[in-house]
């Protein structure tokens, strides 16, 4: 599938719907131009809790822009019945998407990858990109990784994101939600996993329906993104704290309550990987309710 097609249909999807607000960035690589996609619900008040979900920004992981296109309707309705706002990115890296890969066309990886948000100065002064292992230590203070004295070069689609989120009511964002897969980690059998912050008690009834569809990788070890020998290891709920930077590092700084990278290794079968991502959307919403 073309970005092209998945934007027509995604657009066809929701087409009868009045209460949404869909907007586009043309990203011009110098192999051709693509469209970014914001779809959100209208009017949002300062008192409304938001969801934002983020799909796709490794563009060979296409179990979230997949599940996006099946379900955007339903997760607007479910949303609206709970009383929830919805920010939607459908597809992060639609060239990336349209050419099954990580990066996107010009192969432009930026100084710290596609999913690039963040930079933690340490105590000594040394700016990183992921915490990793240090993820518990104490540090000077974080930043946004487009903040222009850093002038840091960030993949388009990045940047996009960026002008986006800093436009956002990022403050009234109770959970955010970015779907992946895993095909870094090698040989891992079909499985889930997830990227959280704080206690991972208040997900067990998520994780427990979604092991009823595909094992949870709980107290496995896990390297994927990391650039040496390290890994970290998920716990008995196959949950990982991890301050790597990521969209949803962001926006667990920001304040959101809930904020969780999806991931289902890359061998798990398409439509059980767009299941999982349904069980944690819709899951999460629920626990915004209350
Ligand atoms: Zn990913």
């Amino acid at each position: 599938m073309t970005a092209e097609e998945f934007e027509q249909t995604l657009r066809h999807n929701l087409s009868h719907r009045t209460d949404l607000s869909i907007e586009s960035k043309m990203l011009p690589y110098q192999k051709g131009d693509y469209t970014l996609l914001r779809i959100a619900s209208q009017f949002i008040e300062p008192s409304d809790k938001v969801l934002l979900i983020r799909a796709g920004i490794h563009g060979d992981e296409i179990a979230g822009p997949l599940y996006v296109l099946q379900y955007a309707d339903e997760i607007f309705t479910k949303a609206q019945e709970k009383g929830i706002k919805v920010i939607l990115y459908p597809l992060g890296n639609p060239s990336g998407f349209e050419t099954g890969s990580r990066y996107n066309i010009d192969g432009d990886k930026g100084e710290a990858g596609n999913g690039d948000f963040m930079r933690y100065e340490l105590l000594d002064g040394t700016i990183v990109d992921d915490l990793g292992l240090n993820s518990g230590e104490p540090f000077k203070r974080w930043f946004w990784s487009s903040d222009l004295s850093m002038s840091i070069h960030l993949p388009l689609e990045t940047q996009a994101m960026h002008e986006w989120l800093s436009s956002d009511p990022l403050s009234q964002v109770v959970a955010c939600i970015d779907l992946h897969q895993d095909y870094l980690t090698q040989d891992a059998s079909p499985g889930a996993y997830a990227y959280t912050f704080g206690d991972t008690l208040v997900y067990k009834s998520i994780i427990e329906k979604i092991e009823q569809i595909v094992p949870i990788l709980r107290d496995q070890a896990f390297d994927a993104g990391f650039q040496n020998e390290q890994k970290m290891t998920t716990d008995a709920f196959g949950c990982i704290e991890r301050h790597d930077g990521s969209l949803t590092d962001l926006l667990n700084r920001i304040g959101a309550k809930y904020s969780v990278t999806v991931e289902t290794m890359g061998k798990t079968p398409i439509e059980v990987a767009m299941e999982v991502n349904r069980v944690w959307v819709e899951g999460v919403m629920g626990m915004m309710e209350v």
